[in-house]
């Protein structure tokens, strides 16, 4: 689940998990400001810890002094927040948003759990997003969620479902749409049932969890010539790939749900995205790309390892990371000051 990893995005996942507690099991009366306050805290929490005056409070969220030691209270007791009051400081209160599923804070060093990061700084939200159109950055928290939970960007969402997702009506969807499609960085791409997660720093598209960057490093021999082995990530592939690896595994089918084979699974708990070849396991968190699955397969962390089967698998021969590009060249001098050029090894005996 590393694709959204660099962009802060897995936090909305968090966000969207501690949304759906409180949709379920907060107090109606308290719902609407418990929501608020808990989407306030998940965008100012950095590192997993913030401190907050009441005064902040009431003036991003409506709340006042009524509601908000009630919302506070109900956060806590749906195990989303810790809050410590700060000693001496009459209103500023500590708070760590919780992991929903350890509950426990977020470890700020590092990755926490499988399906969730340490909260990041959450600038994706602006204020006037938060503020004036909460129905848009609840659709964008539950896209980014689906997004992060299939490993991908890429969503086969018709309206209906897309509005089915977010708990909301088509008709509000459609008001809702235009603040994240129509700005300057736009947020999400919708043409007919694709909708893809964008950018939030760029409004272009995310690289998916395939790793692409990092695998263009490893190579394979097709016709004689080293290709990079992300041109193994074809549709084509994938469906040859998890199709003899999942029994259970329709080839026909972009997206689907076929028991894992990683654990005894006797429901479906793993997803799989065919055109993608992404795949996550709800029940053991485990997921990723055609090589995660491999390396998972082999139980191994040695990725050239894995590239190396699935090499074999596709009947083409691995040849390993390519030697890095020369990025700098530095010249050598002489006692004398000269500058030192030729071939080297030369030099050194003619000296
Ligand atoms: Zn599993």
């Amino acid at each position: 689940m590393n694709i959204f990893k660099n962009t802060g995005i897995a936090c909305f996942a968090v966000q969207h998990d501690g949304l759906n507690r409180i949709r379920e099991h907060g107090r109606p009366k308290l719902r609407q400001s418990t929501l608020k306050f808990y989407l306030l805290l998940c965008k100012r929490t950095s590192r997993g810890v913030v401190e907050v005056d009441a005064a902040e409070v009431f003036k991003h969220t409506g709340l006042t002094k009524n509601t908000l030691p009630r919302a506070r209270a109900e956060l806590a007791r749906l195990k989303l927040i810790n809050a410590v009051l700060k000693a001496g400081q009459g209103a500023t209160y500590t708070y760590s948003v919780l992991n929903p599923k350890s509950g426990q804070p977020f470890d700020p060093t590092g990755n926490d759990g499988s399906a969730y990061f340490q909260v990041p700084t959450v600038t994706l939200f602006t204020d006037a997003l938060m503020q004036d159109n909460k129905v848009s950055s609840l659709v964008y928290t539950s896209v980014l969620a689906e997004a992060n939970r299939l490993s991908t960007p890429h969503l086969n969402l018709s309206p209906k479902k897309l509005a089915a997702l977010s708990s909301i009506t088509p008709e509000t969807l459609r008001n809702a749409l235009p603040a994240l499609i129509n700005r300057d960085i736009p947020l999400m791409k919708i043409i007919e049932r694709k909708v893809e997660v964008l950018d939030p720093y760029t409004g272009g598209s995310l690289n998916s969890s395939m790793g692409q960057n990092e695998e263009i490093f490893w190579h394979f021999s097709k016709q004689g010539k080293r290709v990079g082995v992300h041109e193994l990530l074809t549709p084509e592939n994938f469906i040859v790939y998890y199709t003899s690896e999942l029994p259970d595994l329709v080839p026909g089918l972009a997206q689907q749900d076929v028991r894992c084979q990683f654990h005894l699974d006797s429901d479906p708990s793993m997803s799989v995205n065919l055109e993608e070849g992404t795949w996550f396991c709800h029940a053991c968190g485990a997921g990723g790309g055609m090589r995660d699955f491999e390396m998972k397969k082999l139980d191994t962390e040695n990725k050239a390892e894995a590239w190396r089967a699935i090499c074999a698998r596709f009947g083409v021969q691995f040849l390993g990371k390519k030697r890095g590009a020369v990025v700098s060249e530095h010249i050598y001098h002489d006692e004398d000051n000269h500058p030192v050029s030729g071939p080297g090894p030369a030099l050194l005996r003619s000296g």
